[in-house]
């Protein structure tokens, strides 16, 4: 039965019993492996740029993790997808479809290339992009000339759609993938929350024609701060690693440049981490299910819904949310748990609301609006030495 008098604190005593009587971040790193092993090996390689061999390990880890024919590393998620929108075409002065719920790095990428965003509702399940409002805006805002997209209204050309897995929750990535072949769009994920989940038997990321991750700090793995684009097509691959790195054609002794190329390229230090934190990554997934269960139980006993994946995908877990009956209890909620040292964080205020896209087109956001009064995220970290006790718990 819902009564907030009693689940508040039976909130916070669960994080204490999780995660002990420090101060609890959101989502911090772990760093119980080879880490500091391949730093070291990193530095005294020299090596501690883009040159040598922890990028193209890490880029290879990622490729065969994910499935993917091509990985390649970039400084951070942002310029991931930054160039991977540049690569597929898009344009200044193109239109963009994302989402308004979605972190601020997707949205600036798009401005980055001089295009301008353009906001889909998400639906509530997911809380990524819904396929049934895209649709929507699609038949009713669009017209095709020249095999190109255009916005009634404004009338340029939307070139690309940009939806996101929300905290590692795949998006109903396979429908809109046929409503972009459908209307000539191209897919490209933003798939920076989500390594490690899976639509269907698919890895994110994988669905469009390029998938983008990030590594920052907070993220499911880390480099401290990295990025990764992902796709099958060479062409692109091989695009993306020469704009991001200065666009300089290989040569023995000369530095020629054959376009406006990007210092993008990650270091090796950051990539050493990156290969360390690879060979962790399916023991933090199943720690991280492990953590899910157990605040889908807690939230369960007050009838409280956690966020989560549909039933025929896999969500990462990166970070478990619950959807609250008010606005009201949201905030009594976050500012119960952040004062007793129990970090809890809301939504993202929407990107409509932005200043600098408070005149982007958006549809109605019905779905964005209420998550977003209603979405607390919580405390979601592999706790300390839960590595070590799920080596012990294997081994026996
Ligand atoms: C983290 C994140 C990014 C990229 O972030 P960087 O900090 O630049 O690596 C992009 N989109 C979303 C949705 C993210 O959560």
């Amino acid at each position: 039965m819902y009564d907030k008098n009693l689940m508040f604190p039976a909130f916070v005593d669960k994080a204490r019993k999780i995660y002990g009587p420090d101060f609890i971040p959101m989502h911090r790193p772990v760093f119980e492996g080879n880490e500091t092993e391949y730093l070291k090996e990193c530095v005294e390689s020299n090596f501690v740029s883009s040159m040598g061999e922890f990028v193209s390990r890490f880029e290879s880890d990622i490729a065969k993790f994910t499935g993917s024919t091509y990985a390649i590393a970039a400084v951070n998620g942002t310029s991931a997808l930054h160039i991977a929108m540049l690569v597929a075409g898009v344009q200044s002065g193109d239109e963009v479809i994302s989402q308004a719920l979605t972190f601020v790095a997707t949205c600036n990428a798009i401005s980055y290339l001089g295009a301008i965003p353009l906001f889909i509702d998400v639906d509530r399940d997911t809380m990524g992009m819904s396929p049934s409002a895209l649709r929507h805006f699609l038949e009713h805002n669009t017209f095709t000339e020249g095999g190109c997209l255009f916005n009634k209204v404004s009338k340029r050309r939307i070139k690309a759609c940009v939806p996101m897995h929300t905290f590692g929750i795949p998006c109903r990535i396979k429908e809109i993938q046929s409503i972009c072949m459908e209307w000539g769009l191209v897919l490209i994920e933003d798939a920076a929350e989500s390594l490690g989940s899976y639509s269907g038997d698919i890895h994110t990321g994988r669905l469009g024609a390029l998938g983008v991750y990030s590594f920052n700090g907070n993220k499911v793995i880390t480099t401290g701060g990295g990025g990764m684009v992902i796709t099958d097509d060479k062409r692109l691959a091989d695009r993306v690693r020469h704009l991001t790195t200065t666009a300089k054609i290989p040569h023995p002794t000369n530095f020629i440049h054959d376009d406006i190329g990007y210092n993008y390229r990650l270091p090796g230090l950051c990539a050493a981490l990156g290969v360390a934190q690879m060979e962790r990554l399916d023991e933090f997934l199943t720690v991280k299910e492990m953590i899910a269960r157990e605040w889908q139980n807690l939230f369960g006993e007050f009838d409280l819904e956690c966020n989560g994946a549909l039933p025929k995908d896999k969500s990462n877990n990166w970070l478990n949310s619950v959807t609250m009956y008010s606005k009201t209890d949201r905030d009594e909620f976050l500012h119960y748990s952040n004062e007793r040292g129990v970090m809890t964080r809301p939504l993202w205020e929407l990107m409509s609301n932005l200043e600098m896209f408070k005149k982007c087109e958006h549809d109605g956001l019905e779905n964005s609006k209420w998550l977003l009064d209603r979405v607390v995220a919580v405390s979601s970290s592999v706790p300390d030495g839960a590595l070590a006790d799920f080596n012990n718990r294997s081994n026996v």
